[in-house]
Order: C-alpha cells, then sequence, then structure tokens
C-alpha cells in the first residue's frame, strides 16, 4: 500500500514535470514574423549580384534551409554572357503542379539614384525568396493533392545594363521545363516586391485575370482588402511572363509603388513582416485548398 502510494506521487511528479517543461513550438501557419529574418539573412550576405559570391552564398543558403524542411531540391545552373548563375527549385507533394517563383539576385545598379552603386535588394529580390522559404516551413501536405514546385530565379534583375536582359532565369527555367521530369504546370505564381511597409499589390496586366481573382478573393477573405487590392495599375515584365508563353496561367504579385525601387535604400527597414504575411497567408490558403 505505501510502496503504490509512492509509485503514484512518482508519477504524478513525472507528469507535473512533463507538463510544466515549455515545448518551444513554431506557429503552423505562415508567419511574417519568421519571414522577415529571411530578408535580413539575405542582405547581411551583401549585393547578391548573380555571379558574385555573395550572391552564390544566398543560393547555398536557401538550398540549406529547402533541404532542411525536407523539400526535393534542384540546381539549374547555366551561363549568360560569360557569367555564371543557377537556378533552384523545389519541390514536394503529387499531383497536379502548381509553382510559387521569386528572383533571388539584386541588381548591380541602382540606376534610379546613383548607378555607380549597387541595390541592397531587401523588397527587390529578398522579400519573395522570404515569402518562399517561409512556405517551405509551414505548407500542409496532408491536406494537399498537389505538386507544389518553389522556383528561386537567378538573374531576373540585370535588365538593360552592359546589354543583359531581363527576367534570364526564369527564360532559362521555362524553356527547360519538364526535359528532368517536371510535372507539367497548372498555375503559376510570382512574387516579387511584396514586403514594402506600405503595401499596396494591385493586379497586374499581363497576368491571368482568373487566377488574379481567386487569389485576391482569398486575400479580401482574410482582411488584407486594403492592401491586395482588386484594382488593375501596372503591366509588368518580370518572371511570370515565360510561364504565360508557355500557356500555363501566371499571376505576377507585386507592389510597384515602391519610392525605393532600384535606389541604395532599397533596405530591410523599408520591410515589414505584416506585408510578407499578407501575401504568404494568401498563397498558403490557396495551396491548401
Ligand atoms: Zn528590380
Amino acid at each position: 500500500m505505501k510502496h503504490r502510494r509512492c509509485c503514484m506521487m512518482l508519477l504524478l511528479a513525472l507528469m507535473l514535470t512533463a507538463c510544466g517543461t515549455p515545448t518551444p513550438s513554431l506557429p503552423e501557419t505562415f508567419s511574417g514574423d519568421l519571414a522577415y529574418p529571411w530578408v535580413t539573412r539575405q542582405c547581411d550576405l551583401g549585393y547578391r549580384i548573380t555571379g558574385t559570391d555573395a550572391h552564390r552564398q544566398a543560393g547555398d543558403m536557401i538550398l540549406k534551409e529547402l533541404r532542411a524542411q525536407g523539400w526535393a531540391v534542384r540546381e539549374q545552373p547555366f551561363t549568360y554572357k560569360g557569367v555564371a548563375a543557377r537556378n533552384i527549385l523545389a519541390w514536394k507533394g503529387d499531383g497536379d503542379a502548381v509553382l510559387i517563383g521569386a528572383h533571388y539576385d539584386t541588381r548591380r545598379a541602382a540606376d534610379q539614384e546613383d548607378p555607380a552603386k549597387p541595390v541592397m535588394g531587401a523588397n527587390d529580390g529578398a522579400s519573395g525568396v522570404a515569402v518562399l522559404l517561409e512556405l517551405a516551413r509551414t505548407l500542409q501536405w496532408d491536406t494537399t493533392q498537389r505538386r507544389i514546385y518553389l522556383a528561386f530565379f537567378d538573374a531576373e534583375d540585370n535588365g538593360r545594363l552592359d546589354g543583359w536582359e531581363w527576367i534570364v532565369g526564369s527564360t532559362y527555367m521555362a524553356a527547360h521545363w519538364g526535359e528532368n521530369g517536371e510535372s507539367p504546370l497548372q498555375a503559376m505564381v510570382l512574387v516579387d516586391m511584396i514586403g514594402d511597409a506600405d503595401q499596396q499589390v494591385y493586379y497586374e496586366r499581363n497576368s491571368d485575370p482568373t487566377l488574379s481573382k481567386t487569389l485576391w478573393d482569398i486575400a479580401a477573405q482574410l482582411g488584407y482588402g486594403d492592401r491586395i487590392i482588386p484594382e488593375y495599375r501596372y503591366a509588368m515584365l518580370d518572371d511570370h511572363i515565360p510561364f504565360m508563353r508557355m500557356g500555363v496561367p501566371a499571376v505576377d504579385m507585386i507592389d510597384f509603388d515602391y519610392s525605393y525601387w532600384h535606389t541604395t535604400q532599397d533596405t530591410p527597414d523599408k520591410v515589414s513582416a505584416a506585408s510578407l504575411e499578407a501575401v504568404g497567408r494568401t498563397l498558403e490558403v490557396w495551396l491548401e485548398k
């Protein structure tokens, strides 16, 4: 009797210990507060200009995180005007495939201000990557019937500098899609410059209107109607275009009302966690439907 009570007390003590131990747990849904540090981590590496060490390190950091989150990954190296570049493609799941993309290079000249200086690209580059990496952590695969691709495009942002074109990496990826067994795409969404603390993401004129409405409707249901605004504004030459040309319904989520675009002022203080979260949650809900 005495012995049994002793055991019960020991058991109770163990249970109390277990209950009292704080278990560190991360939020299950997309968190702007967890996405934002990916902006600073990229910027801490320096200017991620195609062909530089900082850019290579950014690519390696992206690969490391994708692998840590259990994604299959493939590097897609290519050379453009004698400069080594690489796209990064990650995927999970099976079924109809959709692709979410962002460019991870930054522009080598801040030609809206001083072309002798480079662009840090906290919003123009790093914000889209941050959204993709937080999605890589949070997407719930048991509720999806899809293959999701995450694409990190290189060489998007040196257009008109030394004869470079825009959207070089995404053009290369689209041209070679399927050669390594990639699934046919049902849809593609690009996120570019979506981190501005003063956020206004309008319908983009070269995007698929039906898919745009689907995404913007989800944003409205989530309470982001004042940030992700169902009105047309700009027509963009961006990384969604090569996929549109393949016949894939594609959408560019972009906030082009950004005064620091292609200036030296495109720095992490201009980006907010709340803005990353609005776009990230919208995509998360769409992908998990
Ligand atoms: Zn740019």
